[in-house]
């Protein structure tokens, strides 16, 4: 039998007549840009994460850049990341014509290394972008201390993390903005292109507001330059019936994660390191290994698929060639590049798949 390597057929399985007469409710009144579905999203999304505000939008990228155009991000400004993620988190700096600056990741758990970002920051330094990498959001606090010592703002790429926990508080809502994706594959996800910002600041919130709706409060009068960032409604109603149970769904992550890896303890493989005060909500379950090749050949033979996330760190990109760097700058990055894959995982992967997987590696 074929695993599935994040199973959403099983999750619309399972929801399947609330999913189906949610889109046919769309259907019915034929709004099917914003409107009532829209604004419930909102208000979920804002009770789930403690925020004040909840901002849904066209994807994780327009969150990102929406963050940034609202923050007033201008060319030659630089913004402090992390090389190992996802294109995305960088692609909205580069488009605003500022300048991504990397900081080599945690060993342990490839989040940014909060202890290398001051020595990273200049008099143009405007924002850090901490990307909660794999579901685990990385040292916010004392990333957050860094930043209003310098007078920065923060801004979470919570992408993979939606549900996750730190120190009692939810992923995208632990700085001044969180954003996340609904791309189907991501912990909360959609039937298409999805996302949100997060933010407890008014005045940002309705600027953030504004940039998405083509920088206008009222049709036809734009205050600002702003882009077409919207969601649709059928998306939010899909979203709508699915967080109703993503709080199980998130619980079932957290026992499958912890499942593999106590069953892979034996094996030679790393298997994710989630510090004591935070959850991780495994978007990826990403183990390491230092024969990667030949332990995927081995997976895929047996019917397993597998991923990389992700085989080159953003600063060796083609696109980045201009910065500059070179091989050996973020040497933990590039290591982990080398080394890491990705596990099928869902809520839905049942205890027979995953002794199916777990046997594949150990045989
Ligand atoms: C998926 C992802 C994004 C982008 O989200 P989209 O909704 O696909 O635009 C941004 N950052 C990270 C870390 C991601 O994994």
């Amino acid at each position: 039998m074929k695993i599935p390597f994040i199973d959403l057929q099983a999750q619309y399985q399972a929801y399947k007549l609330e999913i189906n007469e949610a889109i046919q409710n769309v259907l019915n009144y034929s709004q099917y840009i914003m409107g009532p579905e829209v604004k419930k999203l909102e208000d979920g999304l804002a009770a789930y994460t403690g925020s004040k505000h909840a901002i849904a939008c066209s994807s994780g990228t327009d969150a990102l850049l929406i963050v940034l155009m609202a923050m007033d991000i201008q060319p030659g400004d630089e913004v402090i990341t992390t090389p190992f993620t996802f294109i995305a988190t960088t692609e909205v700096v580069s488009l605003l014509g500022a300048i991504p600056v990397f900081v080599d990741v945690e060993p342990d758990t490839l989040n940014i290394d909060a202890s290398k970002i001051e020595e990273k920051i200049t008099a143009k330094t405007k924002a850090i972008i901490p990307v909660s990498l794999y579901g685990q959001v990385a040292d916010m606090d004392e990333i957050n201390a860094i930043a209003s010592k310098h007078n920065l703002i923060v801004i979470e790429d919570g992408a993979q993390s939606f549900g996750a926990t730190y120190k009692g508080k939810k992923s995208c809502n632990l700085s001044d903005f969180g954003c996340t994706s609904f791309f189907p594959s991501k912990p909360l996800g959609c039937y298409g292109d999805g996302g949100a910002l997060f933010t407890n600041d008014d005045a940002l919130a309705e600027k953030s507001r504004m940039i998405l709706a083509h920088g206008s409060r009222v049709r036809y009068q734009h205050e600002l330059v702003g882009i077409n960032g919207r969601i649709d409604a059928i998306q939010a109603a899909i979203l709508n019936v699915k967080l109703k149970y993503f709080a199980n769904e998130v619980a079932d992550r957290e026992s499958i994660g912890q499942q593999y890896i106590d069953m892979l303890e034996c094996s030679d493989l790393t298997t994710p390191f989630v510090k004591t005060d935070r959850n991780s909500v495994f978007a990826q379950f990403t183990v390491r290994s230092s024969d990667r090749k030949s332990m995927i050949e081995q997976l895929n033979a047996s019917g397993i698929p597998t991923a990389i996330h992700y085989p080159q760190p953003l600063h060796l990109q083609k696109c980045y060639e201009s910065l500059g760097y070179k091989v050996g700058d973020f040497p933990i990055a590039e290591k982990a590049a080398k080394e890491v894959f990705s596990l099928p995982m869902s809520p839905f992967l049942t205890k027979e798949q995953q002794q199916q997987v777990v046997e594949s590696i150990l045989s």
